[in-house]
């Protein structure tokens, strides 16, 4: 197996991209359905308008008031489903509570659903993507391996799960239910760990490891010393682990630059 980094992985993925977009008569382009100001969504939003600029991709932001009434915000999503010059969009989540998630959501066409959040989606969800993409690219071997992912989430979870498996893996999906010596059996038989339950130190030294284990951390939570941790501690003794931050995050953000050109491939 390769040992590259994710950075290193990251910014030959985007270069390939810019390359590819440079010859194009017309750019990508994807717009992102954002509803008030949520410090966490502001930020991701400005990370994607960022990454779409440095690949030469357009993003175009629609903010909606806090207020927005949910059938004037319906109307919004269905112009931009219908707007042709529009390859792929996304409507940022969370929304305010006022809002019902499932019918906005259920109003993206599943040809722009480059988020891969509707099960009709022709997108895989990007943070599951992003990490089988990058372990494909490692040569890791799937086939017949052990994998145990931690947290059955409808975004990152259970669609991580459902891909590991369509990658003839042996699949173990734990839980907040999960009884603690369960966790221990599962972890120390595991060739692949993805954690993904935003619990700082889940994952820490209790455990023992396999020595050629790949862990994948998903989790983000942010520390009272104001840091970001992943779900695992880090240095732990296995073949390798991702960082966090500068790890899945940044798989997740290249993969949704991949399904806007996927579906810009695909024509409008
Ligand atoms: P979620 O809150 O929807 O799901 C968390 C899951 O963790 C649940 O299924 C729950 O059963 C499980 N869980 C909670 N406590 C547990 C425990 N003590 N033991 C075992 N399982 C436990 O979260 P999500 O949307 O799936 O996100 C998970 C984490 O990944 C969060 O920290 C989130 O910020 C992060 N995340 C990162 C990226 C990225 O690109 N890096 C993308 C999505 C989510």
């Amino acid at each position: 197996m390769l040992t590259t980094s994710i950075k290193e992985y990251v910014s030959g993925i985007k270069s390939s991209l810019k390359e590819e977009i440079e010859g194009l008569s017309r750019k990508p382009r994807f717009a992102i359905v954002k509803v008030g100001h949520d410090v966490g969504s502001d930020s991701y939003v400005k990370g994607k308008v960022r990454d779409a600029g440095e690949v030469g991709m357009e993003a175009v932001v629609h903010q909606y008031d806090e207020n927005v009434a949910e059938d004037e915000l319906a109307r919004e999503v269905e112009t931009i489903a219908l707007d042709r010059s529009v390859d792929g969009m996304i409507v940022q989540l969370p929304l305010p509570r006022h809002i019902d998630e499932g019918r906005i959501l259920s109003l993206i066409p599943p040809k722009k659903d480059i988020d891969g959040f509707s099960p009709l989606s022709r997108f895989v969800p990007c943070t599951p993507k992003g990490i089988v993409d990058y372990l494909d690219f490692l040569g890791f071997p799937f086939k017949g391996l052990n994998a145990v992912v931690i947290g059955r989430s409808n975004i990152v979870g259970k669609p991580l799960a459902k891909l590991l498996l369509s990658r003839d893996m042996n699949v173990t999906v734990l839980h907040s239910k999960t009884k603690e010596e369960d966790r221990s059996f599962y972890i120390a038989h595991a060739d692949l760990l993805c954690l993904a339950t935003g619990k700082a130190g889940l994952a820490d030294a209790r455990y023992s490891y396999k020595p050629s284990a790949v862990i994948v951390d998903v989790g983000i939570s942010r520390g009272s010393d104001g840091r970001l941790h992943g779900d695992a501690v880090p240095g732990l003794p296995v073949y390798l682990q991702t960082p966090v931050p500068g790890g899945v995050g940044l798989l997740t953000r290249v993969s949704l630059l991949r399904n806007v050109m996927e579906a810009y491939r695909h024509g409008i």
